[in-house]
């Protein structure tokens, strides 16, 4: 325990190292890198820059979708395997909401209309994973872009553990 009984740094890399196989996890180690590199480059002297990514502001269309599909694929290949009601009912909230406010108004009224036809399954982590995919693939249809394999083992191998380094074929 750290200072007033608060849990300090190490502690909490260590409370994460149970959630390892988790993206989390894989950030708190490239934090760790990332710092240590800093304090090696200040011990050496080494004055170089890091080198940043130029950022769009506001996002385009694109690197938000990307990153708003990010989020969800991952999200939902973690989602419980037998969810409780309570996580049931947040889950399709968060669907809605999403296909509410989503800041692309196009894709927000189209997203709002799959989901009257085809209403967010919530019932199992592999319902979920499924119908997530199948409403990307309506927009991938929409946009000309290939369709994705939409089954459980697919699905985790592209967004909860791969072990293909060229799992984005
Ligand atoms: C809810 C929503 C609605 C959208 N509606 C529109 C729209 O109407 N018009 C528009 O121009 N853009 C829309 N977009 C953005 C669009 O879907 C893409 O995100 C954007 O064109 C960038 O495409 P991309 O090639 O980077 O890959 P993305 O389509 O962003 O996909 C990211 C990654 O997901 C994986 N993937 C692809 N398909 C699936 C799938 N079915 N299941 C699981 N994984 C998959 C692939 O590995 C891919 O690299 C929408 C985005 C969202 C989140």
């Amino acid at each position: 325990m750290g200072k007033e009984g608060k849990p300090s740094p190490l502690d909490m890399f260590m409370k994460q190292q149970e959630d390892c196989d988790r993206p989390a996890c894989e950030d708190t180690v490239n934090a760790l890198n990332s710092a240590l590199s800093r304090l090696n480059m200040k011990s050496g002297g080494d004055e170089k820059k890091s080198v940043k990514a130029k950022v769009e502001c506001p996002p385009s269309k694109s690197l938000l979708g990307d990153s708003s599909w990010n989020l969800l694929h991952s999200m939902v290949a973690w989602y419980p395997d037998r969810p409780t009601i309570e996580q049931q009912t947040k889950m399709k909230n968060f669907m809605e909401a999403l296909a509410m406010f989503y800041p692309c108004s196009y894709c927000a009224a189209d997203f709002q209309e799959n989901q009257k036809k085809s209403p967010v399954k919530t019932e199992t982590r592999e319902d979920l994973c499924i119908w997530l995919c199948e409403q990307h693939n309506l927009v991938n249809e929409k946009l000309g872009k290939k369709l994705f394999k939409c089954d459980l083992k697919t699905l985790d191998e592209r967004w909860r553990k791969s072990s293909d380094p060229d799992c984005n074929k």
